[in-house]
């Protein structure tokens, strides 16, 4: 199979397998079958995160950023690379696609898509359904939108964050050590 350049991603496309939290669980073994029916060479997604946040691979994406083009966004394959998660339907209403992403799952697609950042930093964060002549509901969320917000708590300086009053109690140990000192 034959590699394409690093510098050929554009996309970084989010996905949902469709399948309903709760329901049987789904492996990157169960995908791969899926997709070989549907004539697939193999599972099409390069990386994929399970309900647990554990993640399970397909298709290449080699250290230097060269990749396995896959089978996930038509029209697009040779230009993305594809994050999967297992879920976007609950079982009270199974024909809309939302986030079911659990908080393990999101704090692995976070990690997943910096990752992916480091190799393509100039890759844009897409869900499925935002892709080029796209139609479809996947991945249930906006992922372009969720991932601005994610990248706009990274540039709060950590300083901010740690500006939590001081504590009266904390405040007399200062005083008293510093009369020690
Ligand atoms: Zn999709």
């Amino acid at each position: 199979m034959a590699y394409r350049p690093a510098k050929d991603v554009k996309w970084i496309t989010i996905h949902y397998t469709a399948t309903v939290v709760g329901g049987p669980a789904v492996t990157i073994e169960t995908i791969d079958r899926w997709h070989r029916e549907r004539g697939f060479r193999e599972v099409g997604y390069h990386f994929y995160g399970r309900l647990d946040g554990s993640e399970e691979t397909g298709r290449d994406v080699l250290a230097d950023g060269r990749f396995e083009p896959g089978a996930h966004s038509r029209g697009e394959n040779s230009a993305s690379v594809s994050v999967c998660y297992e879920g976007g339907l609950l079982p009270s209403d199974p024909n809309t696609g939302v986030d079911t992403r659990t908080p393990e799952q999101i704090e692995w697609m976070i990690g997943r898509i910096r990752k992916l950042k480091k190799l393509y930093p100039n890759a844009v964060v897409e869900g499925h359904r935002d892709m080029p002549g796209a139609s479809t509901q996947c991945p249930g969320f906006d992922a372009a939108a969720w991932w601005a917000e994610v990248e706009a708590q990274d540039a709060i300086p950590p300083d901010v964050e740690r500006t939590e009053p001081v504590s009266p109690w904390a405040r007399f140990l200062q005083l008293i050590l510093g009369r020690l000192k």
